[in-house]
């Protein structure tokens, strides 16, 4: 009995130790890589599916490992948010994104929108209308040309300071977009306390279409509720003709999806825009 019960633990121990010191190896990596710039961006072009013009793009974090490749975000941001990293990584992503998109702009594209992500702790843990203004008085990146993606959570946090801080960035002129639509547990009557300019439609809800009648009634009334709130609309994750039909013909005409462009390495934005525009 004695062996057995010692050799469980033995095992687990063993585990345990594997686990955390991967787990240690990982936050030593990303210490090294925002310090190596091993960070890089894709962008996601939002294509108006009536014009089938670009109106905006989406940065998107990579992680480029020395001995892993390309990672994707969400093999590395959650530990970036258990460790504070997400700090100075979001805020070298905002800027990365900025100066990045205002060389676009300065070549033809001026009203070209950007889309950064800001992770629920970086509203917790620092003070995000400060490092935003900071970063677009460094880049010279307007304001106006800047949609910030926050999840419902954000707005779920219990703190008495963030429509306060909503309404800061807003006033500082940038627009506030609400991602994942659908996918927390806030409703929309819950978005009109708060300065929310659009809100991106899941692609959870977008995937199951038109398989699932359930999800084109949610997408549906998702619409029918965000135009009585007089807020804007994309789709996320339109993949198919299909699909990108039965959006259009709800009344959502901003498209996110691989149907139009994968996110794209920065070189390949400009060319895709240009062809956009010539259509
Ligand atoms: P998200 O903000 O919802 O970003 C959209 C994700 O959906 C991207 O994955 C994109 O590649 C993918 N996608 C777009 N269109 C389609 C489609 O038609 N079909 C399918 N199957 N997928 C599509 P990605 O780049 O892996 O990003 C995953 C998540 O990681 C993002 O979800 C976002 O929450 C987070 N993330 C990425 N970059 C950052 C960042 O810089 N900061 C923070 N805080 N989060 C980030
Ligand atoms: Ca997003
Ligand atoms: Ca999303």
């Amino acid at each position: 009995a004695k062996g057995t019960g010692g050799g469980t633990f033995r095992f687990y121990s063993r585990e345990m130790n594997r686990r955390a010191s991967k787990r240690l190896q990982v936050e030593v990596d990303l210490h090294r890589a925002l310090r190596e710039q091993e960070f890089f961006l894709l962008y996601q072009p939002q294509v108006d599916a009536v014009s089938g013009r670009v109106s905006g793009i989406e940065a998107l974090t990579r992680w480029r490992h020395p001995s892993l490749g390309t990672v994707p975000p969400d093999q590395f941001i959650p530990l970036a948010e258990e460790t504070g990293l997400i700090l100075p990584m979001g805020e070298w992503t905002l800027r990365q994104a900025c100066l990045q998109t205002r060389r676009w702009q300065e070549q033809g594209f001026n009203d070209l929108r950007l889309g950064v992500n800001l992770s629920p702790i970086q509203f917790k843990r620092s003070n995000v209308p400060a490092m935003v203004r900071k970063v677009l008085a460094e880049t010279g990146f307007d304001p106006h040309d800047l949609e910030l993606e926050i999840t419902e959570g954000v707005l779920l946090q219990k703190d008495k300071g963030r429509s306060e801080c909503l309404r800061e960035l807003k006033n500082m002129g940038v627009s506030l977009a609400i991602d994942d639509f659908g996918t927390g547990y806030s409703s929309l009557s819950y978005l009109k306390h708060f300065p929310i300019d659009r809100i991106k439609v899941a692609q959870e809800f977008v995937r199951e279409i038109p398989a699932s009648i359930e999800h084109l009634e949610i997408i549906r009334a998702i619409v029918a509720m965000a135009r009585s709130l007089k807020l804007n609309i994309i789709a996320e994750g339109v993949e198919t003709r299909e699909q990108l039909e039965l959006i259009t013909e709800m009344g959502i005409e901003d498209i996110q999806g691989f149907y139009f462009s994968r996110p794209l390495p920065g070189e390949d934005v400009l060319p895709f825009v240009r062809r956009s525009a010539s259509r």
